[in-house]
């Protein structure tokens, strides 16, 4: 009887799971909740995800099921799962059975930090791989910076030329290791090997050798150029004031902050104020750049972050990076190797033939980087993360969304700091940051990232969405893309609709919302260069309710790099020339007298002087009324400088505006900055007044949610204090946090306005 009623309580189901479940260790997972379970049948991957089919009791299906979806690994992601009831087959044991090919759907993974197991056995003098700078398992490493082509496997990566000894196959093929179908798997025997370059030629192949030669390199305060995941990075001591003081000379960059890296949290927490929230993040396992305060009083060189409070850090995510930072006592610059507004070098030679004046020593290894991605970059306001950079640990990106896309999109980005977003069938993937297209060799990084991208997921766009800028590569990009394609469709969105649409899709909003979009400058409709503007906008349509009154950009471009242009166009809306020539402020001592005419002129006549209601302009224009009248070392410097001098400052005052026939009109602001001479003071009531008219716009628009999107909201004091205002009227409000704030979210926006408005 027993046997019978077995008999007829067996039960095989067939499943499919989708998401990120390859490459992961996805497989031996479910290989042992099966037999944990007492359940036959097998799972295999396919194109589009994983199968799996079990038989067993019922109840040890039911308690299968409730292990699988909530105790899966670490680094896979489940979006769908879909059960069918099938014939049983008998089956007593279970299996995993070998990749199918099919047509590929899964979501490709990116690269991940050590983990703390493989941590543990790199510490471990017993085990094979005690200090093995390529250790990994199916928990951590590279993923897609090696990978050619899904299914994940190692012939479709780098690691491909490398065939695995007898120990790392074994590894590699049972099922209950940890390395069970790790691809990137090696070990001293078999993997890739280190090694040292100098300029001239000379080479050091000897592993410890070559290490220990970079390290001693560094600890006598010279550059390095050390391989990454994703590419390279410039190394120095980031105590040695002289060494980071030459960095920032070879590398002409003034003032741009640098990156560190710090051995532990500890190590940080010693020069940086953290905050729990900071601490997990640096932690995360995604390893980004964080943007954390400084100490007032710390051991690092001041040239780091010249004139700001903030600083980025990080901790070692590869082990390469964890035996240097044990070998050297101190934390070191880690800055991509680049030049500016370049993409990320991944090849040694490369950094020779861009860069030989910046690095003469490089440490690097024959394993290839397929993709270049670059660190991630990540900031926490009060209440909220923001991106400021979505790459590696985060990117590719990709969503699940319930509706099925009607056709395949390219979304294109804007002109900086562009990311690609691709939408087909049941998802979206957001490219990793790609920079900014102002160079033949960034141009190329992003064709090169369209290819991968295109061909991982087999993708050939039937809608391609741009930028309505007329002049960004990306729009010629694809204006000769449908030309020569016919049967593609181009769509041309507006900047910062494009910006409030990102910050929607992130939030699944299909509502009407009042969006705040404010950041640098973008191609309004009227052909003017928006950027300080305040939308009604839903999926489908905008109305510009609100904008800043526009500003004349002495120079145009000039303009954009010399904020004393701007500040001295805001004095030029107000005041004579002849009471401007009066004042007797660092701004107007900073020009020659018969400059301030010519200057003039060119703003009366309106010579070379395009207007724009940008923002970001306006806190340039503000930077410099306070005193600081250089040119800007790089781009946002302004808003950083004032955001870190206004925390000097307990000031809640607020600077006069009006809001008039839809524009946002400060004229009256700058008569009483011009009364002031407190630079802190001038800062922080300065994002004050951005605040309250966010909040005093929000009370115009009672019913409305609110959205924040744009570069101006990297400003985590503007965002603390708006994000704390609005609670306090207990407004809805949703702002951009795991996509970027800034311009590398346009690609999402414009994804996301596609979707909603093209049907098959
Ligand atoms: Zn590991
Ligand atoms: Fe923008």
């Amino acid at each position: 009887m027993q046997l019978l009623g077995e008999l007829i309580s067996s039960i095989r189901i067939k499943i499919k799971i989708k998401g990120i479940v390859q490459g992961v260790g996805f497989r031996p997972f479910v290989y042992q909740l099966a037999n944990k379970h007492a359940l036959g049948g097998f799972v295999s991957n396919s194109g589009d995800g994983v199968n799996i089919e079990v038989e067993g009791k019922d109840k040890n299906l039911e308690s299968f099921f409730c292990d699988l979806e909530s105790l899966n690994p670490p680094l896979s992601r489940i979006d769908s799962i879909t059960k069918e009831y099938i014939t049983t087959q008998n089956s007593q044991n279970f299996k995993i059975i070998e990749s199918k090919n099919s047509v590929i759907s899964t979501m490709m993974s990116s690269d991940i930090s050590i983990c703390y197991e493989c941590l543990a056995e790199m510490k471990d003098k017993k085990n094979p791989r005690y200090r093995y700078p390529f250790i990994n398992c199916t928990n951590c490493g590279p993923r897609y910076s090696i990978i050619n082509n899904l299914p994940y496997d190692r012939e479709k990566t780098s690691m491909s030329v490398f065939s695995m000894c007898n120990r790392c196959k074994k590894e590699y093929e049972d099922p209950s290791n940890r390395r069970y179908h790790a691809q990137p798997i090696s070990c001293y025997e078999c993997g890739p090997k280190l090694r040292y370059i100098a300029l001239s030629g000379k080479e050091q192949r000897d592993e410890k050798k070559a290490f220990k030669k970079i390290c001693n390199l560094i600890k006598a305060g010279q550059r390095v150029a050390i391989k990454g995941v994703g590419g390279f990075h410039i190394v120095c001591d980031a105590t040695n004031e002289e060494a980071v003081n030459s960095l920032r000379e070879s590398k002409h960059r003034p003032t741009k902050p640098f990156a560190v890296m710090f051995k532990d949290i500890k190590s940080i927490k010693k020069v940086c104020k953290l905050n729990k929230k900071d601490e997990m993040l640096v932690l995360s396992k995604e390893r980004p750049i964080v943007i954390v305060s400084k100490k007032e009083n710390n051991f690092l060189a001041k040239s780091i972050a010249p004139n700001i409070d903030k600083i980025g850090v990080f901790l070692p995510y590869t082990p390469l990076h964890e035996l240097l930072l044990n070998e050297l006592s101190f934390p070191i610059i880690a800055t991509s190797a680049n030049l500016s507004d370049e993409p990320i070098i991944v090849d040694e030679k490369e950094i020779f033939s861009k860069m030989p004046l910046v690095v003469q020593h490089i440490l690097t290894h024959d394993r290839d980087i397929v993709n270049g991605c670059d660190d991630s970059v990540v900031l926490n306001t009060k209440y909220e993360k923001i991106t400021l950079r979505l790459a590696r640990g985060y990117a590719p990106k990709s969503f699940h969304i319930k509706n099925k896309i009607s056709k395949k999109i390219l979304a294109l980005g804007a002109n900086q700091k562009v990311t690609l977003t691709l939408a087909f069938d049941n998802s979206i993937v957001v490219s990793p940051y790609i920079g900014d297209l102002n160079s033949i060799d960034s141009l190329d990084y992003f064709l090169r990232t369209l290819e991968t991208l295109k061909r991982v997921y087999s993708f050939e766009p039937e809608v391609i969405i741009c930028d309505k800028h007329p002049n960004y590569e990306t729009s010629s990009f694809a204006k000769k893309y449908v030309k020569k394609h016919t049967n593609v469709e181009l769509i041309e969105l507006q900047h910062h609709y494009a910006h409030a649409l990102s910050c929607m899709a992130e939030h699944s909003l299909e509502e009407k919302v009042l969006a705040f979009c404010f950041d640098g400058t973008g191609y309004g409709d009227d052909g003017e260069l928006w950027g300080g503007e305040v939308f009604i906008a839903d999926t489908h349509n905008y109305t510009r309710v609100y904008h800043f009154k526009e500003i004349a950009l002495l120079g145009a471009d000039i303009a954009i790099k010399e904020p004393r242009r701007v500040a001295l166009s805001l004095l030029f809306e107000s005041f004579t020339l002849e009471e401007i020539l009066q004042m007797k402020s660092e701004l107007i001592k900073s020009f020659k007298v018969q400059e301030i005419k010519t200057l003039h002129k060119m703003f009366e006549r309106g010579i070379n002087s395009p207007k724009s209601s940008s923002l970001g302009r306006l806190f340039d224009g503000v930077y410099a009324l306070s005193g600081y009248t250089k040119p800007l070392g790089y781009e946002g410097e302004s808003g950083l400088i004032l955001e870190s001098i206004s925390k000097k400052s307990s000031s809640t005052q607020r600077y006069k505006y009006s809001l008039k026939n839809g524009v946002i009109d400060y004229s009256k602001m700058i008569y009483q900055i011009m009364q002031e001479n407190d630079s802190s003071k001038i800062a922080k009531k300065f994002i004050l007044t951005i605040s309250k008219i966010i909040i005093d716009i929000a009370q115009k628009y009672p019913h409305l949610p609110i959205v924040l999107s744009g570069g101006v909201f990297q400003n985590s004091v503007l965002v603390s204090q708006v994000t704390k205002e609005l609670k306090k009227i207990n407004r809805k409000y949703y702002i951009q946090s795991d996509i970027p704030i800034n311009d590398g979210g346009i690609s999402l926006g414009q994804a996301y306005f596609a979707i909603k408005n093209t049907q098959r």
